[in-house]
């Protein structure tokens, strides 16, 4: 399979040797803890209660189901009782209505799904949400509108300082192999790719061995971010381009995350849903670990797991730090879609000072998306979102590579995001207007 590549990105310091090596651990449940389990877990409507206050639940039991086609449901993470439904702490929202849990007693056995219906309506069943971050419910993207020729199984993992796929690749191998085969034999697709970075060269020489009798392309890949970003990654194993607006499916393609793959595989064949993931604790904490852990788990529970805070922690991201969020709360829970929290110091914090744009043209050649952000960040300052739409600020997909490369540190990202936002609802309320 030849390799294409794609324009732009940079190559920040990785960071992963201190948590690389460490096989993943799981962090046990202690009957009195509380689990916190926001009902948007992921992309579209917020999930919806079935369950009421003092319930005794199970872990694997549903608690919340879809509120609508892109949705997605909700386990119990654990054996106990619903403590209350108000609202919890969320990474992006400040507070949402969520369900909280307290465990009453150690348990590692599940209330399977149901296997009647389709192999989507089970993954619906499981509550399977895009692991790689993104949180887009799975049964949706496995559910293509127009016919789709190539999966794609990311396991680029081309954020610093994450492991948790990286690990996963090496500890579970056959889930993702045998999740991936079987949507691609559900979907009835072609070819199937699995697409790791060169960084990775165990998980390599791993999934190698299995790539004739699995029947797939294993696509080993430049390290450089962001390689994982699903537009790059269709380029760079396909070279082909998803129009501006559009989804993978659009040039006949879906992308899952590794861990994803796994999911579905253990959601059909094991009829597990989705209610723990890995999640890898780095930075400075005392010893970083990659652990398994429940959804609905604060991140103080994790960072005490390694042994706590290394210094006065100053900034906490959940994710990587170049497309992560951060987070202000230790009560924030694990999400679905949590793939680590990385914990900074004052001094390991860059210089924050911003000076005026030199001109120097850097943001420009690191932009993988061809975009011109030295120029929307003028159109930003001046709130000029038409401007911005003619300049393509839809098509950013907020990977930061413009900032970070930036000498006079503009925060151009930041600006990027809101305008996003701005223009979606200009472009309904023109929908309004026209129809
Ligand atoms: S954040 Fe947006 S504008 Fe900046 S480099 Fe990434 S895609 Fe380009
Ligand atoms: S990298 Fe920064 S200073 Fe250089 S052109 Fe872009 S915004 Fe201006």
């Amino acid at each position: 399979m030849p390799f294409f590549g794609f324009k732009g990105g940079v190559h920040p310091d990785y960071n992963k040797s201190l948590t690389m090596e460490k096989p993943v651990e799981t962090l046990p449940v202690k009957p009195g803890d509380k689990y916190y389990l926001p009902l948007s877990q992921h992309i579209g409507a917020p999930a919806k209660p079935v369950v009421s206050k003092n319930q005794q639940v199970k872990t694997g039991e549903l608690i919340a189901e879809a509120g609508g086609f892109i949705s997605a449901c909700l386990h119990s993470p654990v054996n106990g009782k619903v403590v209350s439904i108000s609202h919890v702490v969320h990474p992006m929202a400040g507070r949402m209505e969520g369900i909280v849990i307290e465990a009453d007693e150690t348990n590692d056995e599940f209330v399977p799904i149901s296997d009647e219906g389709t192999f989507q309506q089970i993954v619906q069943r499981a509550g399977i949400t895009g692991m790689g971050g993104a949180t887009f419910p799975t049964h949706v993207k496995l559910s293509p509108p127009k016919e789709v020729d190539s999966l794609l199984i990311n396991g680029a993992e081309c954020e610093p300082y994450l492991t948790c796929d990286h690990r996963m690749m090496l500890e579970e191998t056959m889930k993702i192999i045998k999740g991936a085969v079987l949507i691609k034999e559900k979907l009835r697709i072609k070819n199937l790719i699995i697409a790791i970075e060169k960084n990775k060269p165990d998980a390599i020489k791993l999934f190698r061995k299995y790539e004739k009798e699995y029947g797939f392309e294993l696509v080993p890949l430049y390290v450089k971010y962001p390689q994982g970003g699903e537009k790059q990654l269709i380029k760079a194993c396909l070279n082909r381009v998803v129009p501006e607006g559009k989804l993978p499916v659009e040039v006949g393609v879906i992308v899952h995350n590794v861990g994803t793959a796994a999911a579905v595989y253990e959601a059909y064949t094991e009829r597990k849903p989705l209610y723990e993931r890995i999640v890898t604790v780095t930075g400075a904490v005392v010893n970083p670990k990659n652990l398994r852990v429940r959804v609905g788990t604060p991140i103080l529970t994790l960072v005490e797991a390694c042994g706590g805070f290394v210094g006065i922690p100053k900034k906490m991201v959940m994710g990587g730090p170049m497309m992560g969020m951060a987070v202000t709360s230790v009560e924030t829970p694990v999400m679905k879609g949590t793939s680590g929290i990385v914990v900074y110091r004052e001094e390991d914090m860059p210089n924050l000072t911003k000076y005026p744009c030199i001109r120097c043209g850097r943001c420009v050649d690191a932009c993988p998306m061809l975009l011109v952000p030295s120029i929307m960040d003028r159109f930003v300052k001046k709130e000029m979102y038409e401007a911005l739409e003619e300049h393509h600020v839809l098509n950013c997909i907020e990977c930061g590579c413009c900032s970070y490369v930036c000498p006079s540190r503009r925060t151009l990202v930041g600006g990027f995001k809101t305008s996003k936002r701005h223009i979606m609802q200009m472009i309904k309320e023109r929908g309004a207007k026209n129809a």
